[in-house]
């Protein structure tokens, strides 16, 4: 029974249930729509038979004719029928009618044949007592705003098109209604009431038929809303649908366990679809390490402290972690993506945290692995070390042994032995660079690696040690003659992995010559491979 203004988008729906002289008018009108609509209803009905008038919500186009109807309806049994939060707006129209307040009538309307106009709230759709009304005879919903639509076409009044539905319901639901949370309770709400609808009744927009019905309350559910929520800076609905959209998708993220990678990497996706944003990285203030930064096309965190030029929002917790938003101008960042993302501070901070301990964790486990792989008295790699880190390719071996050092500890003492293996560590120890190793495979036995190294080259490194060995004074621990070592060495060329316990027992033959000819001496044994050739 509704009336569309001419050059206005937005038709105003009045239903008519004909109930004898219990007759229900629907969401009336106003003083603009509401002759055309006694105008209609006088067609099939007669005025005087209108008992009920049924305000879902108190807006104008919905109920500002009350006064007029006050003067067109003449019984004096008419009611308006509403919720107490309506009504308390409902009577500042200033009329003369009674309230019928259906929280107190079992939220219903009796119809003839034992039929009844049922009600339910839908709060904050989008208004605190916005309810909603089922026609069990005709089982028809009668929707208020929910599935309302900007209508372009006035000459759709059922419409069979399901993308035409959605379409013109989309912009008005993302104006009007709060949220996505609360519309999509509201709609599961409706279902679980009435679960035979069998077509929806719309104030504003199309009437939908049965076969829409499922799949509009499912389309209905996918729409975004509350959009002005976001918004601080302005108004643009394009603009505050995309954060919308970031945040919804940033949510998403956070369902999946994330790490700080991924979780920076999706932000930045996100954020490239806002237009605003140019880049997003994430900063961890790692104990034990410093600020460490995981940003756009990094495979792993750098060492790195907050850029301050870029806007930041500090995911509050401990320790220390933000994410840093560099925006087309940074000296204004966009306030309502700033604002959207302090508002998920929160909820990514769990994720920081959980990575954290990970990362504590992982730490942990990595200085276990070191102390269980270096010798504590010399601290350098020991036999498990030496294991780990088998050589492969051509590199040449040193092999070292100290001489008599039974000796020195009978005479001066174990501690004092244990000083003499410190110090001849130490020269080892600055001897080895890049990926050449130190290690103390036995008690006064040693071995060096050289990676990419032949007889020769190893041979001068070995001459270096021994010379700098003797040429150590341990006059301080009482020691008044040079402690001196014997040496092996060998070279290994393109051994596969397996050739290494040859080498290694080359070598200590190589040494054990040394040992056998005076000591304090350098032993070659070479790659039978190569004596060969
Ligand atoms: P050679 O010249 O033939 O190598 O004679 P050596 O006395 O050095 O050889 P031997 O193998 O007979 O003695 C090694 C000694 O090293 C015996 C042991 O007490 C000592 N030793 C092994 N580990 C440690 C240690 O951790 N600290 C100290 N102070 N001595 C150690
Ligand atoms: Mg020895
Ligand atoms: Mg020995």
């Amino acid at each position: 029974m509704g009336a569309r203004l001419p050059d206005d988008t937005f038709q105003c729906h009045a239903y008519y249930l004909e109930n004898g002289s219990n007759g229900v008018l629907l969401d009336p009108g106003s003083p603009l729509t509401i002759e055309e609509t006694l105008d209609k209803i006088e067609q099939v009905a007669t005025l005087s038979d209108i008992r009920y008038l049924v305000c879902h919500h108190p807006d104008p186009d919905i109920a500002a004719s009350l006064p007029y109807l006050s003067n067109r309806l003449t019984r004096d049994d008419v009611v308006v029928v509403t919720e107490w939060r309506a009504q308390a707006l409902l009577k500042h129209y200033g009329h003369r009618f009674d309230y019928y307040l259906v929280e107190d009538h079992d939220w219903r309307i009796p119809l003839a044949g034992g039929e009844a106009l049922e009600f339910v709230l839908t709060p904050y759709l989008h208004f605190p007592g916005a309810m909603v009304s089922f026609d069990t005879g005709s089982k028809t919903l009668f929707s208020s705003d929910l599935f309302g639509g900007f209508v372009p076409d006035s000459a759709v009044l059922v419409s069979q098109d399901l993308d035409y539905i959605v379409e013109s319901a989309r912009p008005f639901h993302q104006h009007y209604m709060p949220s996505r949370e609360l519309l999509t309770a509201g709609l599961t709400h409706i279902q679980q009431r009435w679960p035979d609808i069998q077509r929806i009744a719309p104030q504003h927009g199309h009437i939908i038929p049965t076969q829409l019905v499922e799949p509009a309350f499912a389309a209905l559910k996918e729409i975004d809303c509350g959009v002005f929520a976001l918004a601080d800076a302005d108004l643009d609905l394009k603009r505050l649908l995309r954060i919308s959209e970031a945040r919804a998708r940033i949510t998403e993220v956070l369902l999946t366990n994330v790490d700080p990678a991924s979780l920076v990497n999706a932000i930045n996706v996100i954020l490239s679809g806002t237009h605003d944003a140019r880049e997003a990285a994430l900063f961890i203030d790692l104990p034990d390490v410093g600020w460490s930064m995981w940003g756009l096309g990094l495979a792993k965190p750098v060492r790195r402290e907050p850029n301050p030029a870029w806007p930041v929002v500090a995911l509050p917790g401990s320790p220390a972690a933000l994410l840093s938003i560099h925006t087309r101008d940074d000296d204004h960042p966009d306030a309502d993506l700033m604002r959207m993302l302090e508002d998920m501070s929160t909820t990514m901070r769990p994720a920081i945290d959980e990575f954290v301990d990970r990362h504590a964790q992982a730490r942990r486990a990595a200085a276990l692995r070191t102390e269980a792989m270096t010798d504590p008295l010399t601290a350098l790699g020991n036999r498990r070390a030496l294991d780990e880190a088998v050589p492969v390719g051509d590199y040449a071996l040193i092999s070292l042994d100290l001489d008599h050092f039974k000796d020195v500890n009978d005479t001066y003492g174990h501690a004092t032995g244990d000083v003499v293996l410190a110090r001849v560590a130490k020269v080892l120890g600055s001897t080895v660079r890049g990926d050449d190793g130190a290690y103390r495979l036995g008690g006064e036995e040693f071995l060096l690696c050289l990676m990419d190294a032949d007889e020769e080259r190893a041979v001068a490194v070995a001459e270096r040690v021994r010379s700098r060995v003797s040429e150590l004074g341990f006059l301080d621990q009482g020691i008044d003659h040079p402690i001196t070592v014997s040496i092996g060495v060998t070279a290994a060329h393109g051994l596969a992995r397996d050739g290494f316990a040859e080498a290694l027992q080359r070598a200590d033959e190589a040494l054990y010559e040394s040992k056998e000819t005076g000591r304090d001496k350098i032993t070659v044994h070479l790659d039978p491979a190569l004596a060969g050739a």
